[in-house]
């Protein structure tokens, strides 16, 4: 890891942390986490007032950056929270609860706590459209985790003989979109595209029933034969670019986090979509991701998906 990175005031610095994380949060404006006024606020400066702390004219509050963020009720430093959010940025598997527990020397429920709500700033917000569009592809395929004959131990994989099912669709040269599936069929698979991706896209899959008559254009590849073949218009038709990703999340999900009960990995796909989404070919540097992470932590704070089986 690069130590000169975590040398830098805000992962060091209390003062400087929530400076770093305020400028962030506060872009457009330092607004009241109660009334939501904007500007009506000035720092409290009194000799034992806590850090980063501001009063709301408006409402006449007292409010810190970390209300109404991943960071509200949390007793962690915030140059620390920086520091996990950057490991987590900078790993290309992820970093484990027990890593995260030794690097802080905390508990491992507070380090749990830290990894999951970093994950959920990590999952896409409201804002996240559709993918494809008219002559766009987008790749679709499903891939399990886990072993059907128990190989990873009953408690590892929460349930002997589950696997546990993710469909991705990923926009080429785009973006990717990964859930976690009850049962991968072609109802699934239609439910997911309609959601997920507009009218007149081209999907690429494998040669699997699932994903026929789904509306959509269709191209398919028959693995048996090869893994890329060409298509109209000179176009490759192939799922490479998901046969990438699922290869990084299941070393990360076996090698990393051997504890993933269903009911999280939702959240653990979000962690992997967001290094994806934010890769460095798309020169996006581990500094750089690490700032979109932290800009996604506002408004996070109540927002845990419940996760839905399909
Ligand atoms: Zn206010």
């Amino acid at each position: 890891m690069a130590k000169s990175v975590l040398n830098a005031p805000h992962f060091q610095d209390e003062k400087a942390a929530f400076a770093y994380v305020e400028a962030h949060l506060w872009a457009d404006g330092r607004s009241c986490p109660h009334c939501g006024v904007l500007g009506q606020s000035k720092p409290m400066n009194g000799k034992t007032t806590r850090i980063g702390l501001y009063k709301c004219y408006a409402c006449r509050k007292p409010f810190t950056v970390r209300q109404g963020s991943i960071f509200e009720g949390s007793h962690l430093p915030l140059h620390l929270w920086l520091q996990v959010i950057h490991l987590m940025c900078a790993s290309k598997k992820g970093i484990s609860t027990r890593q995260i527990q030794r690097y802080l020397s905390c508990s491992m429920k507070t380090a749990w706590f830290l990894g999951h709500r970093i994950r959920e700033a990590m999952a896409p917000g409201a804002d996240a459209g559709p993918l494809g569009g008219r002559g766009k592809v987008v790749e679709a395929d499903e891939t399990y985790i886990g072993t059907a004959d128990g190989k990873h131990g009953k408690k590892a994989w929460g349930g002997m003989g589950h696997k546990q099912k993710v469909v991705s669709l990923v926009e080429r040269g785009g973006q990717i979109r990964s859930q976690r599936v009850k049962e991968a069929t072609q109802i699934t698979i239609q439910d997911i595209l309609e959601s997920n991706v507009l009218p007149g896209t081209i999907l690429h899959t494998d040669g699997s029933g699932i994903y026929v008559n789904t509306g959509l254009k269709h191209e398919s590849v028959d693995h048996n034969k090869g893994y890329v073949r060409a298509g109209k218009n000179g176009r490759k038709v192939h799922t490479n670019t998901l046969e990438g990703f699922f290869s990084v999340f299941k070393r990360g999900m076996v090698g990393i986090y051997q504890h993933c009960g269903e009911q999280h990995l939702d959240r653990y796909l979000a962690e992997f979509d967001f290094r994806q989404n934010t890769r460095a070919k798309l020169e996006i540097d581990d500094v750089s991701r690490a700032s979109i992470a932290l800009k996604a932590t506002k408004g996070k704070r109540l927002t845990y998906r419940t996760t839905v089986g399909a």
